[in-house]
Protein backbone atom coordinates (compact mmCIF):
# COMPACT_ATOMS: atom_id res chain seq x y z
CA UNK A 1 0.00 0.00 0.00
CA UNK A 2 1.16 3.21 -0.92
CA UNK A 3 -0.15 6.76 0.72
CA UNK A 4 0.11 9.92 -0.60
CA UNK A 5 -1.40 12.57 2.08
CA UNK A 6 -1.34 16.28 0.87
CA UNK A 7 -0.48 18.40 4.00
CA UNK A 8 -2.25 21.01 1.82
CA UNK A 9 -5.68 19.49 1.95
CA UNK A 10 -5.06 19.50 6.24
CA UNK A 11 -3.98 23.23 6.31
CA UNK A 12 -6.89 24.15 4.60
CA UNK A 13 -9.06 22.07 6.30
CA UNK A 14 -7.75 23.99 9.46
CA UNK A 15 -5.97 26.81 10.69
CA UNK A 16 -4.15 25.14 13.61
CA UNK A 17 -4.97 22.95 16.58
CA UNK A 18 -8.41 24.62 18.33
CA UNK A 19 -8.86 24.35 22.31
CA UNK A 20 -12.49 23.33 23.28
CA UNK A 21 -13.79 24.24 26.69
CA UNK A 22 -16.90 22.32 28.17
CA UNK A 23 -20.32 23.52 28.33
CA UNK A 24 -21.96 23.55 31.90
CA UNK A 25 -24.52 25.50 32.54
CA UNK A 26 -24.55 26.96 29.67
CA UNK A 27 -21.06 28.44 30.25
CA UNK A 28 -18.09 27.73 28.43
CA UNK A 29 -15.31 26.33 31.14
CA UNK A 30 -12.74 24.64 31.91
CA UNK A 31 -12.01 21.91 34.30
CA UNK A 32 -12.03 22.20 38.04
CA UNK A 33 -8.51 20.12 38.13
CA UNK A 34 -7.25 21.51 35.29
CA UNK A 35 -6.76 18.58 32.83
CA UNK A 36 -5.62 19.19 29.25
CA UNK A 37 -6.05 16.35 26.57
CA UNK A 38 -5.08 16.53 22.86
CA UNK A 39 -5.60 14.91 19.94
CA UNK A 40 -3.52 13.74 16.90
CA UNK A 41 -5.16 12.84 13.96
CA UNK A 42 -4.70 9.35 12.77
CA UNK A 43 -4.78 10.07 8.76
CA UNK A 44 -2.14 13.29 9.11
CA UNK A 45 -0.28 12.28 12.01
CA UNK A 46 -0.31 16.27 13.48
CA UNK A 47 -1.86 17.10 16.79
CA UNK A 48 -5.39 18.74 15.36
CA UNK A 49 -7.00 19.32 18.49
CA UNK A 50 -6.94 20.70 22.65
CA UNK A 51 -9.56 20.22 25.11
CA UNK A 52 -10.22 21.13 28.70
CA UNK A 53 -10.98 17.52 30.28
CA UNK A 54 -12.96 17.34 33.24
CA UNK A 55 -12.98 15.26 35.88
CA UNK A 56 -15.55 14.02 39.06
CA UNK A 57 -15.72 17.65 39.76
CA UNK A 58 -17.16 18.49 36.72
CA UNK A 59 -19.63 15.85 36.60
CA UNK A 60 -20.90 16.68 39.70
CA UNK A 61 -21.16 20.44 38.29
CA UNK A 62 -23.03 19.57 34.89
CA UNK A 63 -25.69 16.93 36.88
CA UNK A 64 -26.50 19.73 39.20
CA UNK A 65 -26.70 21.88 36.57
CA UNK A 66 -28.71 19.47 34.57
CA UNK A 67 -30.88 18.77 37.94
CA UNK A 68 -31.68 22.84 38.23
CA UNK A 69 -32.52 23.03 35.03
CA UNK A 70 -35.10 19.69 35.08
CA UNK A 71 -36.72 20.94 38.67
CA UNK A 72 -36.71 24.61 38.02
CA UNK A 73 -36.16 25.80 34.63
CA UNK A 74 -38.61 25.98 31.57
CA UNK A 75 -37.85 23.27 29.23
CA UNK A 76 -39.29 20.15 30.80
CA UNK A 77 -42.53 22.43 30.92
CA UNK A 78 -42.57 24.37 27.82
CA UNK A 79 -45.04 22.90 25.24
CA UNK A 80 -43.52 20.23 23.18
CA UNK A 81 -44.35 22.53 20.00
CA UNK A 82 -41.76 24.77 21.61
CA UNK A 83 -39.06 21.99 22.55
CA UNK A 84 -39.63 21.33 18.82
CA UNK A 85 -39.14 24.73 17.11
CA UNK A 86 -35.47 24.41 19.04
CA UNK A 87 -34.63 20.98 17.59
CA UNK A 88 -35.79 22.52 14.47
CA UNK A 89 -33.18 25.25 14.73
CA UNK A 90 -30.83 22.65 15.51
CA UNK A 91 -31.02 21.16 12.34
CA UNK A 92 -31.23 23.91 10.50
CA UNK A 93 -27.72 25.51 12.08
CA UNK A 94 -25.84 21.67 11.41
CA UNK A 95 -26.83 22.14 8.07
CA UNK A 96 -25.21 25.52 7.73
CA UNK A 97 -22.13 24.67 9.30
CA UNK A 98 -21.87 21.23 7.66
CA UNK A 99 -18.64 21.24 6.02
CA UNK A 100 -17.07 22.27 9.05
CA UNK A 101 -18.40 19.66 11.26
CA UNK A 102 -17.48 16.57 8.29
CA UNK A 103 -14.24 18.16 8.35
CA UNK A 104 -13.89 17.96 12.11
CA UNK A 105 -15.09 14.15 12.40
CA UNK A 106 -12.81 13.60 9.36
CA UNK A 107 -10.01 15.16 10.77
CA UNK A 108 -10.36 13.51 14.00
CA UNK A 109 -11.33 10.32 13.30
CA UNK A 110 -9.63 9.41 10.21
CA UNK A 111 -12.85 8.97 8.08
CA UNK A 112 -13.36 10.37 4.86
CA UNK A 113 -14.92 13.56 4.71
CA UNK A 114 -17.23 12.54 1.62
CA UNK A 115 -18.82 10.10 4.17
CA UNK A 116 -18.75 12.57 6.53
CA UNK A 117 -20.84 14.90 4.71
CA UNK A 118 -23.25 12.56 4.53
CA UNK A 119 -23.32 11.82 8.37
CA UNK A 120 -23.73 15.28 9.30
CA UNK A 121 -26.38 15.64 6.63
CA UNK A 122 -27.87 12.87 8.26
CA UNK A 123 -27.40 13.78 11.82
CA UNK A 124 -29.75 16.78 10.55
CA UNK A 125 -32.09 14.62 9.20
CA UNK A 126 -32.26 13.04 12.93
CA UNK A 127 -33.01 16.18 14.58
CA UNK A 128 -35.45 17.17 12.35
CA UNK A 129 -37.21 13.09 12.93
CA UNK A 130 -36.96 13.99 16.66
CA UNK A 131 -38.63 17.53 15.87
CA UNK A 132 -41.65 15.71 14.31
CA UNK A 133 -41.98 13.46 17.46
CA UNK A 134 -41.73 15.68 20.26
CA UNK A 135 -45.61 16.51 19.64
CA UNK A 136 -46.79 13.37 19.29
CA UNK A 137 -45.88 12.29 22.73
CA UNK A 138 -48.65 11.22 24.48
CA UNK A 139 -50.04 9.41 26.92
CA UNK A 140 -53.60 7.14 28.19
CA UNK A 141 -56.85 8.14 29.42
CA UNK A 142 -59.04 5.08 30.66
CA UNK A 143 -62.78 5.95 31.09
CA UNK A 144 -63.83 2.24 31.67
CA UNK A 145 -62.68 2.04 35.18
CA UNK A 146 -66.60 2.86 37.03
CA UNK A 147 -68.39 5.54 36.59
CA UNK A 148 -66.54 7.82 39.25
CA UNK A 149 -63.18 6.93 38.02
CA UNK A 150 -60.61 8.28 35.55
CA UNK A 151 -57.32 7.11 34.75
CA UNK A 152 -55.28 8.65 33.52
CA UNK A 153 -51.09 7.82 32.27
CA UNK A 154 -49.06 10.72 31.62
CA UNK A 155 -45.86 10.69 29.65
CA UNK A 156 -42.96 12.26 32.11
CA UNK A 157 -39.61 13.13 31.09
CA UNK A 158 -37.25 10.22 32.85
CA UNK A 159 -35.17 13.12 34.45
CA UNK A 160 -31.16 13.60 34.08
CA UNK A 161 -30.17 11.66 31.16
CA UNK A 162 -26.54 10.50 30.66
CA UNK A 163 -25.39 9.94 27.01
CA UNK A 164 -21.97 8.78 26.33
CA UNK A 165 -20.58 7.95 22.87
CA UNK A 166 -17.97 6.13 21.15
CA UNK A 167 -14.96 7.80 18.57
CA UNK A 168 -16.75 6.15 14.83
CA UNK A 169 -19.96 8.52 14.16
CA UNK A 170 -19.40 10.78 16.72
CA UNK A 171 -21.83 13.67 15.25
CA UNK A 172 -23.93 10.61 13.91
CA UNK A 173 -24.41 8.95 17.42
CA UNK A 174 -24.78 11.90 19.22
CA UNK A 175 -28.09 12.51 17.13
CA UNK A 176 -29.59 9.55 18.07
CA UNK A 177 -29.97 10.29 21.73
CA UNK A 178 -29.63 13.67 22.72
CA UNK A 179 -32.55 15.29 20.56
CA UNK A 180 -34.85 12.43 21.52
CA UNK A 181 -33.86 13.20 25.25
CA UNK A 182 -35.12 16.69 24.65
CA UNK A 183 -38.09 16.25 22.76
CA UNK A 184 -39.04 14.36 26.22
CA UNK A 185 -37.93 17.14 28.12
CA UNK A 186 -35.41 15.83 29.48
CA UNK A 187 -32.33 17.57 30.43
CA UNK A 188 -28.72 16.00 29.89
CA UNK A 189 -24.80 15.58 30.19
CA UNK A 190 -23.04 14.73 27.50
CA UNK A 191 -19.80 12.78 26.83
CA UNK A 192 -18.11 12.34 23.50
CA UNK A 193 -15.40 10.27 22.84
CA UNK A 194 -11.90 11.55 24.27
CA UNK A 195 -10.65 10.85 21.19
CA UNK A 196 -13.39 12.80 18.60
CA UNK A 197 -14.55 15.74 21.22
CA UNK A 198 -14.66 18.53 18.37
CA UNK A 199 -18.10 18.03 16.75
CA UNK A 200 -20.04 17.96 20.07
CA UNK A 201 -18.62 20.87 21.33
CA UNK A 202 -19.78 22.76 18.04
CA UNK A 203 -23.19 20.72 18.89
CA UNK A 204 -23.42 22.62 22.04
CA UNK A 205 -22.35 26.05 20.43
CA UNK A 206 -25.17 25.18 18.12
CA UNK A 207 -27.48 24.43 20.65
CA UNK A 208 -27.03 27.47 22.55
CA UNK A 209 -27.43 29.52 19.26
CA UNK A 210 -30.86 27.72 18.70
CA UNK A 211 -31.85 29.01 22.03
CA UNK A 212 -31.57 25.93 24.06
CA UNK A 213 -32.06 27.25 27.85
CA UNK A 214 -29.11 27.10 29.95
CA UNK A 215 -28.11 23.39 31.60
CA UNK A 216 -30.15 21.70 29.58
CA UNK A 217 -27.18 20.69 27.43
CA UNK A 218 -23.88 19.97 29.25
CA UNK A 219 -21.06 19.13 27.65
CA UNK A 220 -18.21 17.43 29.72
CA UNK A 221 -14.77 16.52 28.05
CA UNK A 222 -12.59 13.69 29.21
CA UNK A 223 -12.00 10.33 29.43
CA UNK A 224 -14.07 6.89 30.34
CA UNK A 225 -12.55 6.72 34.05
CA UNK A 226 -12.01 9.94 34.63
CA UNK A 227 -15.65 11.62 33.48
CA UNK A 228 -18.09 8.53 31.73
CA UNK A 229 -17.47 6.45 34.84
CA UNK A 230 -19.00 9.51 37.38
CA UNK A 231 -21.91 10.34 34.90
CA UNK A 232 -23.22 6.69 35.25
CA UNK A 233 -22.46 6.89 39.25
CA UNK A 234 -24.18 9.79 40.11
CA UNK A 235 -26.92 9.60 42.33
CA UNK A 236 -28.62 12.63 40.70
CA UNK A 237 -28.84 10.72 37.43
CA UNK A 238 -31.74 8.85 36.04
CA UNK A 239 -30.53 7.19 33.20
CA UNK A 240 -27.70 6.22 31.45
CA UNK A 241 -27.75 6.19 27.46
CA UNK A 242 -24.63 4.33 26.21
CA UNK A 243 -22.99 3.61 22.76
CA UNK A 244 -19.59 1.96 22.86
CA UNK A 245 -18.08 -1.85 23.36
CA UNK A 246 -19.48 -4.75 24.76
CA UNK A 247 -17.08 -4.51 27.32
CA UNK A 248 -17.75 -1.30 28.93
CA UNK A 249 -21.34 -1.56 28.02
CA UNK A 250 -21.54 -4.61 30.52
CA UNK A 251 -19.74 -2.22 33.19
CA UNK A 252 -21.70 0.87 32.89
CA UNK A 253 -24.97 -2.00 33.32
CA UNK A 254 -23.60 -3.30 36.51
CA UNK A 255 -22.32 0.18 37.39
CA UNK A 256 -25.86 2.05 37.16
CA UNK A 257 -27.32 -1.06 38.50
CA UNK A 258 -26.23 -0.07 41.85
CA UNK A 259 -28.77 3.03 41.90
CA UNK A 260 -31.51 1.30 39.13
CA UNK A 261 -30.93 3.67 36.75
CA UNK A 262 -32.72 3.25 33.50
CA UNK A 263 -30.32 2.07 30.61
CA UNK A 264 -29.92 1.97 27.39
CA UNK A 265 -27.12 0.33 25.34
CA UNK A 266 -25.81 0.02 21.96
CA UNK A 267 -22.58 -2.04 21.83
CA UNK A 268 -20.50 -4.26 19.49
CA UNK A 269 -21.25 -7.10 16.74
CA UNK A 270 -20.03 -9.51 14.59
CA UNK A 271 -22.70 -9.46 11.51
CA UNK A 272 -22.82 -11.77 8.73
CA UNK A 273 -23.80 -11.24 5.24
CA UNK A 274 -25.19 -14.53 4.26
CA UNK A 275 -25.31 -15.08 0.09
CA UNK A 276 -27.21 -17.95 -1.54
CA UNK A 277 -26.26 -18.77 -5.10
CA UNK A 278 -29.45 -17.47 -6.38
CA UNK A 279 -28.92 -13.66 -5.45
CA UNK A 280 -27.80 -10.89 -7.91
CA UNK A 281 -24.24 -11.78 -6.88
CA UNK A 282 -23.31 -8.43 -8.83
CA UNK A 283 -25.03 -6.18 -6.12
CA UNK A 284 -23.86 -8.68 -3.25
CA UNK A 285 -20.85 -8.45 -4.09
CA UNK A 286 -20.50 -4.61 -3.82
CA UNK A 287 -22.40 -4.50 -0.83
CA UNK A 288 -19.94 -6.97 0.93
CA UNK A 289 -16.96 -4.64 -0.02
CA UNK A 290 -19.02 -1.91 1.66
CA UNK A 291 -20.12 -3.97 4.32
CA UNK A 292 -16.72 -4.95 5.41
CA UNK A 293 -14.60 -1.86 4.27
CA UNK A 294 -17.41 1.28 5.15
CA UNK A 295 -15.52 3.27 8.03
CA UNK A 296 -12.43 1.58 7.86
CA UNK A 297 -14.66 -1.73 9.26
CA UNK A 298 -14.93 0.34 12.43
CA UNK A 299 -18.63 0.07 12.61
CA UNK A 300 -20.90 -1.99 15.03
CA UNK A 301 -22.99 -2.94 11.85
CA UNK A 302 -20.17 -4.07 9.66
CA UNK A 303 -20.87 -7.12 7.54
CA UNK A 304 -17.66 -8.40 9.34
CA UNK A 305 -18.51 -11.88 8.54
CA UNK A 306 -19.37 -13.46 4.63
CA UNK A 307 -21.36 -16.67 5.24
CA UNK A 308 -20.93 -18.12 1.29
CA UNK A 309 -22.46 -20.93 -0.17
CA UNK A 310 -20.28 -23.05 -1.33
CA UNK A 311 -21.40 -23.46 -5.15
CA UNK A 312 -20.62 -20.35 -6.12
CA UNK A 313 -17.61 -19.25 -3.37
CA UNK A 314 -15.05 -19.24 -5.45
CA UNK A 315 -16.30 -17.08 -8.06
CA UNK A 316 -18.04 -14.34 -5.63
CA UNK A 317 -14.29 -13.99 -3.88
CA UNK A 318 -12.33 -13.41 -6.99
CA UNK A 319 -15.07 -10.68 -7.73
CA UNK A 320 -14.77 -9.47 -3.89
CA UNK A 321 -10.90 -9.09 -3.90
CA UNK A 322 -11.10 -7.55 -7.54
CA UNK A 323 -13.50 -5.19 -6.54
CA UNK A 324 -11.33 -4.56 -3.35
CA UNK A 325 -8.19 -3.69 -4.73
CA UNK A 326 -9.70 -0.71 -6.26
CA UNK A 327 -11.13 0.68 -2.90
CA UNK A 328 -9.05 3.70 -2.09
CA UNK A 329 -7.59 3.63 0.85
CA UNK A 330 -5.73 6.90 2.07
CA UNK A 331 -6.10 10.63 3.32
CA UNK A 332 -9.24 11.75 4.69
CA UNK A 333 -9.70 14.75 3.12
CA UNK A 334 -9.58 13.63 -0.20
CA UNK A 335 -12.59 13.24 -1.94
CA UNK A 336 -12.05 10.30 -3.44
CA UNK A 337 -10.83 8.41 -0.41
CA UNK A 338 -13.20 5.25 0.29
CA UNK A 339 -11.05 4.33 3.17
CA UNK A 340 -9.37 6.36 6.06
CA UNK A 341 -7.15 6.10 8.83
CA UNK A 342 -7.15 3.74 11.73
CA UNK A 343 -8.36 5.43 15.52
CA UNK A 344 -4.93 4.86 17.11
CA UNK A 345 -1.72 2.65 16.46
CA UNK A 346 -2.40 0.55 19.26
CA UNK A 347 -6.05 -0.32 17.68
CA UNK A 348 -4.04 -0.78 14.36
CA UNK A 349 -1.50 -3.30 16.18
CA UNK A 350 -4.65 -5.15 17.47
CA UNK A 351 -6.42 -5.67 13.95
CA UNK A 352 -2.79 -7.12 12.68
CA UNK A 353 -2.82 -9.33 15.74
CA UNK A 354 -6.28 -10.73 14.84
CA UNK A 355 -5.19 -11.61 11.26
CA UNK A 356 -1.97 -13.09 12.52
CA UNK A 357 -3.78 -15.11 15.03
CA UNK A 358 -6.45 -16.41 12.47
CA UNK A 359 -3.41 -17.59 10.25
CA UNK A 360 -1.82 -19.31 13.52
CA UNK A 361 -5.29 -21.09 14.13
CA UNK A 362 -5.17 -22.05 10.41
CA UNK A 363 -7.17 -19.59 8.76
CA UNK A 364 -5.61 -18.04 5.59
CA UNK A 365 -4.63 -14.55 3.94
CA UNK A 366 -6.63 -13.90 0.91
CA UNK A 367 -5.83 -10.36 0.78
CA UNK A 368 -3.98 -7.29 2.29
CA UNK A 369 -3.33 -8.61 6.00
CA UNK A 370 -0.77 -5.68 6.84
CA UNK A 371 -1.47 -1.89 8.21
CA UNK A 372 0.84 0.59 6.90
CA UNK A 373 2.13 3.31 10.21
CA UNK A 374 4.12 6.54 8.87
CA UNK A 375 4.42 9.73 9.72
CA UNK A 376 1.15 10.53 8.62
CA UNK A 377 -1.10 8.02 10.76
CA UNK A 378 -2.07 4.27 10.04
CA UNK A 379 -3.69 3.08 7.64
CA UNK A 380 -4.76 -0.97 6.93
CA UNK A 381 -4.76 -2.41 3.33
CA UNK A 382 -8.92 -4.10 2.88
CA UNK A 383 -8.60 -7.07 4.43
CA UNK A 384 -10.09 -10.95 3.22
CA UNK A 385 -9.53 -14.08 5.77
CA UNK A 386 -10.67 -17.31 3.67
CA UNK A 387 -10.76 -20.70 5.57
CA UNK A 388 -12.56 -19.56 8.64
CA UNK A 389 -13.75 -22.24 10.71
CA UNK A 390 -16.84 -21.35 13.95
CA UNK A 391 -14.20 -22.07 16.68
CA UNK A 392 -11.86 -19.46 15.61
CA UNK A 393 -11.61 -16.15 17.57
CA UNK A 394 -11.80 -14.33 13.85
CA UNK A 395 -15.29 -15.84 13.19
CA UNK A 396 -16.34 -14.64 16.84
CA UNK A 397 -15.10 -11.71 18.12
CA UNK A 398 -15.68 -8.16 16.74
CA UNK A 399 -11.90 -7.02 14.94
CA UNK A 400 -13.20 -3.33 14.38
CA UNK A 401 -11.32 -2.91 11.42
CA UNK A 402 -11.22 -3.91 7.35
CA UNK A 403 -11.38 -7.55 7.78
CA UNK A 404 -13.78 -9.68 6.09
CA UNK A 405 -13.84 -13.70 7.57
CA UNK A 406 -15.20 -15.80 5.19
CA UNK A 407 -17.12 -19.14 6.03
CA UNK A 408 -18.47 -20.97 3.87
CA UNK A 409 -22.48 -23.29 3.96
CA UNK A 410 -24.20 -25.84 1.91
CA UNK A 411 -27.46 -25.96 3.20
CA UNK A 412 -29.63 -23.23 4.96
CA UNK A 413 -29.84 -24.36 8.56
CA UNK A 414 -25.82 -24.40 8.32
CA UNK A 415 -25.96 -20.67 7.27
CA UNK A 416 -28.56 -20.09 10.33
CA UNK A 417 -26.09 -21.59 12.67
CA UNK A 418 -22.93 -19.97 11.47
CA UNK A 419 -24.91 -16.82 11.59
CA UNK A 420 -25.65 -17.28 15.19
CA UNK A 421 -22.46 -18.76 16.95
CA UNK A 422 -21.49 -15.25 18.06
CA UNK A 423 -22.68 -13.61 21.76
CA UNK A 424 -23.86 -10.64 19.52
CA UNK A 425 -26.75 -9.77 17.66
CA UNK A 426 -27.08 -6.40 15.89
CA UNK A 427 -27.70 -6.75 12.25
CA UNK A 428 -27.03 -9.66 9.48
CA UNK A 429 -27.90 -9.14 5.57
CA UNK A 430 -29.40 -12.28 3.57
CA UNK A 431 -28.96 -12.05 -0.48
CA UNK A 432 -31.46 -14.40 -2.22
CA UNK A 433 -34.13 -14.20 -5.18
CA UNK A 434 -35.91 -16.97 -3.56
CA UNK A 435 -38.81 -14.98 -1.08
CA UNK A 436 -38.47 -18.36 0.94
CA UNK A 437 -35.49 -19.01 1.62
CA UNK A 438 -34.87 -14.81 2.07
CA UNK A 439 -37.62 -14.86 4.92
CA UNK A 440 -36.73 -17.93 6.27
CA UNK A 441 -33.20 -16.16 7.44
CA UNK A 442 -34.56 -12.73 8.17
CA UNK A 443 -37.20 -14.41 10.42
CA UNK A 444 -34.56 -17.12 12.37
CA UNK A 445 -31.24 -14.76 12.65
CA UNK A 446 -31.39 -13.70 16.21
CA UNK A 447 -30.56 -9.88 15.11
CA UNK A 448 -32.22 -6.46 15.74
CA UNK A 449 -32.18 -5.62 12.44
CA UNK A 450 -32.12 -7.65 9.03
CA UNK A 451 -31.27 -6.52 5.35
CA UNK A 452 -32.44 -8.49 2.46
CA UNK A 453 -30.99 -7.55 -0.64
CA UNK A 454 -29.45 -4.51 0.75
CA UNK A 455 -27.08 -3.60 3.23
CA UNK A 456 -26.77 -0.97 6.16
CA UNK A 457 -29.13 1.14 5.19
CA UNK A 458 -30.15 3.36 7.63
CA UNK A 459 -33.73 5.58 8.18
CA UNK A 460 -34.94 7.43 11.39
CA UNK A 461 -38.40 5.92 11.24
CA UNK A 462 -36.74 2.73 11.59
CA UNK A 463 -35.65 1.53 15.44
CA UNK A 464 -32.26 0.26 15.47
CA UNK A 465 -30.62 -1.76 18.67
CA UNK A 466 -28.85 -5.54 19.09
CA UNK A 467 -30.08 -8.77 20.57
CA UNK A 468 -28.00 -10.72 22.68
CA UNK A 469 -24.69 -9.17 23.94
CA UNK A 470 -25.44 -6.59 21.11
CA UNK A 471 -27.19 -4.23 23.43
CA UNK A 472 -30.36 -3.24 25.84
CA UNK A 473 -33.33 -1.42 23.55
CA UNK A 474 -33.84 0.21 20.83
CA UNK A 475 -32.70 3.95 19.25
CA UNK A 476 -34.73 5.72 16.55
CA UNK A 477 -38.27 4.72 15.57
CA UNK A 478 -41.51 5.80 16.65
CA UNK A 479 -40.76 5.05 20.33
CA UNK A 480 -37.56 7.05 20.66
CA UNK A 481 -38.55 9.78 22.40
CA UNK A 482 -41.31 7.82 24.67
CA UNK A 483 -38.18 5.69 25.69
CA UNK A 484 -36.86 8.97 27.15
CA UNK A 485 -39.96 9.19 29.27
CA UNK A 486 -41.76 7.68 32.59
CA UNK A 487 -45.24 6.84 32.95
CA UNK A 488 -47.04 8.37 35.73
CA UNK A 489 -50.58 7.03 36.72
CA UNK A 490 -52.74 9.64 37.93
CA UNK A 491 -56.35 7.91 39.28
CA UNK A 492 -59.53 10.45 39.68
CA UNK A 493 -62.22 10.05 41.70
CA UNK A 494 -65.46 11.71 41.88
CA UNK A 495 -68.57 11.82 44.37
CA UNK A 496 -68.42 10.83 47.37
CA UNK A 497 -67.10 7.74 48.42
CA UNK A 498 -69.40 4.73 48.78
CA UNK A 499 -66.74 1.88 50.01
CA UNK A 500 -65.06 2.35 53.62
CA UNK A 501 -62.31 0.15 54.28
CA UNK A 502 -63.07 0.50 58.52
CA UNK A 503 -67.12 1.23 58.84
CA UNK A 504 -68.07 4.05 60.24
P1 LIG B 1 -15.57 2.28 24.27
O1 LIG B 1 -16.51 1.34 24.97
O2 LIG B 1 -14.13 2.13 24.53
O3 LIG B 1 -15.93 3.80 24.62
C1 LIG B 1 -17.21 4.34 24.38
C2 LIG B 1 -17.40 5.55 25.28
O4 LIG B 1 -17.42 5.11 26.64
C3 LIG B 1 -16.29 6.59 25.19
O5 LIG B 1 -16.84 7.89 25.32
C4 LIG B 1 -15.43 6.25 26.39
O6 LIG B 1 -14.67 7.36 26.87
C5 LIG B 1 -16.49 5.85 27.40
N1 LIG B 1 -16.01 5.00 28.49
C6 LIG B 1 -14.90 4.22 28.53
N2 LIG B 1 -14.80 3.62 29.73
C7 LIG B 1 -15.88 4.03 30.46
C8 LIG B 1 -16.35 3.74 31.77
N3 LIG B 1 -15.69 2.93 32.59
N4 LIG B 1 -17.51 4.30 32.19
C9 LIG B 1 -18.20 5.13 31.37
N5 LIG B 1 -17.79 5.46 30.13
C10 LIG B 1 -16.65 4.90 29.67
O7 LIG B 1 -15.92 2.14 22.72
P2 LIG B 1 -15.19 2.84 21.50
O8 LIG B 1 -13.88 2.14 21.31
O9 LIG B 1 -15.22 4.31 21.66
O10 LIG B 1 -16.19 2.46 20.30
C11 LIG B 1 -16.12 1.26 19.62
C12 LIG B 1 -17.19 0.30 20.12
O11 LIG B 1 -18.49 0.90 20.02
C13 LIG B 1 -17.28 -0.95 19.26
O12 LIG B 1 -17.41 -2.09 20.08
C14 LIG B 1 -18.57 -0.74 18.45
O13 LIG B 1 -19.17 -1.93 18.00
C15 LIG B 1 -19.42 0.00 19.41
N6 LIG B 1 -20.46 0.76 18.68
C16 LIG B 1 -21.76 0.33 18.75
C17 LIG B 1 -22.76 1.00 18.04
C18 LIG B 1 -24.19 0.55 18.09
O14 LIG B 1 -25.05 1.35 17.73
N7 LIG B 1 -24.50 -0.66 18.50
C19 LIG B 1 -22.41 2.11 17.27
C20 LIG B 1 -21.09 2.52 17.23
C21 LIG B 1 -20.12 1.84 17.95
Amino acid sequence: MTLHIDPARLAEATSGPRRYQMLIDGKWTDGEVGLEGERVSPGHGIVVSRYAFGSEADVARAVAAARRAFHRGPWPRMKAADRAAVLLKTADLIDARREEIARLDAIESGKPISQARGEIAGAADIWRYAASLARTLHGESYANLGDDMLGVVLREPVGVVSIITPWNFPFLIVAQKLPFALAAGCTTVVKPSEMTSASTVVLGEILMQAGLPEGVCNIVLGTGPEVGAHMVAHRDVDMVTFTGSTRVGKATVQAAGATLKKVAMELGGKNAQIVFPDADLDAAVDAAVFGAFFNAGECCNAGSRLIIHKAVAKDFLAAFEKRAARVKVGDPLDDATKVGAIITPEHLKKIENAVIDATADGATVALGGAGLTSAAGQYMTPTVVTGVKPDMAIAREEVFGPVLSVLEFERVEEALRLADLTDYGLSAGVWSRDIDTAMTVARSVRTGTVWVNTFMDGYPELPFGGMKQSGIGRELGKNAVEDFSEAKTIQFHRGPRTSWWVED
